[in-house]
């Protein structure tokens, strides 16, 4: 009857490694449900600020709201290409001002300033 503690030692030996392995299974599903949800808020935490945040003014052409006058006309410099070579490829810039004529872009919200609540006691 010896053979029969040979099964026995085997199920034991086989049925460990399976308890083991189970169990790292269910630690790294574990881990990696942890990780996602992490990422899961991580990523609502980003949208929701995204979402609160202003657009930044930025005009059209690429400068920014503060860079333009009151008309709107834009008065930052621009490298503009004077020459080229064959290849169309500029060779020598000059600083001019941007011929932005008006500033189109997401005009920033007036910041609301609310006097702190006070106790009426
Ligand atoms: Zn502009
Ligand atoms: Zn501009």
């Amino acid at each position: 009857m010896e053979w029969i503690w040979w099964i026995f030692v085997f199920f034991i030996v086989g049925g460990f490694g399976w308890i083991a392995d189970t169990g790292r299974t269910a630690l790294r599903t574990r881990h990696e449900r942890r990780i996602e949800r992490f990422k899961l808020q991580e990523h609502e935490r980003l949208a929701l600020e995204q979402a609160n945040k202003p657009p930044e003014p930025v005009c059209g052409c690429s400068h920014h709201l503060a860079k333009h006058d009151r008309q709107g006309k834009c008065h930052e410099d621009v490298e503009a290409p004077m020459e080229w070579d064959e290849n169309k490829k500029p060779l020598r810039f000059e600083r001019r001002q941007c011929n932005c004529q008006q500033y189109i872009g997401p005009q920033p919200l007036s910041q609301i300033y609310a006097d702190e609540l006070t106790d009426l006691d």
